[in-house]
């Protein structure tokens, strides 16, 4: 069965790259009988004006969501590496066996953790993690961090309150998240979210199926008034019909 779109407007292929320069200039469109639903095609690039600020606002709430204890900042050693990239990746390998060792030393499966990458003004790389863990000493840290990585400098902080851990989250893990080649700009494990109510409330769809237009949100709000159908704005969304107030 079809539902025909409420535009006067056709479903077409999107580019399948999505580029800054296609951002937001389409839509993507779920209708049912009742109601219906819209949602600008974002092209999601960090170096996309209006979708960075959205991107960071991500990570920044799945900082949050874990709930935690501890942050902890570690370095890179330059003179060891030809280039930043080498030595992000060289971090990477490091966090996963210091974190194993955290997690023996403490007699626990894993340690659920969130990291991000931060570029230095030189351009070297900073790890910020916040982590769910006990107590960490900071010189056996340290020590642990030189050792697995032949860098020694590492900060570590114990997270008092959510307050303190929003702060952390935006001073921090938000402000810049830097992608070094072969890595990913931040990375999370599988049991760091511990909040999944937002989830069970999303609301029900009108229909299991998503049309994509080529038309910019505003058109699409423009063909709706012009047919008199009262519909909602939500940031990049726009709703109509049944859930619409
Ligand atoms: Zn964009």
């Amino acid at each position: 069965m079809t539902t025909p779109l409420p535009f006067g407007l056709s479903p077409v292929p999107t580019p399948k790259k999505a580029s800054p320069l296609y951002c937001s200039e389409h839509s993507t469109v779920n209708r049912g009988p009742q109601a219906g639903v819209a949602i600008s095609l974002r092209c999601k690039c960090w170096h996309c004006e209006m979708c960075q600020p959205i991107n960071r606002g991500r990570v920044i709430h799945r900082a949050k969501r874990g709930d935690p204890s501890t942050f902890i900042t570690l370095t890179s050693n330059p003179a060891l590496y030809k280039t930043p990239d080498e030595a992000a990746r060289a971090m990477v390998r490091g966090w996963r066996a210091l974190r194993r060792r955290i997690a023996r030393k403490q007699g626990r499966d894993q340690i659920p953790f969130i990291a991000v990458f931060e570029a230095t003004k030189a351009g070297w790389p900073h790890l910020h993690i916040l982590a769910r863990a006990g107590w960490i000493d900071q010189r056996w840290l340290s020590a642990t961090w030189k050792e697995l990585t032949g860098a020694f400098i590492v900060d570590i902080r114990a997270i008092q309150d959510r307050g303190r851990a929003a702060a952390y989250v935006s001073k921090y893990v938000g402000k810049d998240p830097h992608r070094f080649i072969g890595t990913q700009r931040f990375w999370n494990s599988r049991d760091w979210q511990i909040d999944r109510e937002e989830a069970d409330q999303r609301p029900a769809l009108p229909s299991d199926r998503w049309w994509k237009i080529e038309a910019p949100l505003a058109e699409l709000a423009n063909a709706l008034a012009a047919q008199g159908v009262p519909f909602e704005w939500h940031g990049h969304r726009i709703t109509w019909g049944d859930g619409t107030q």
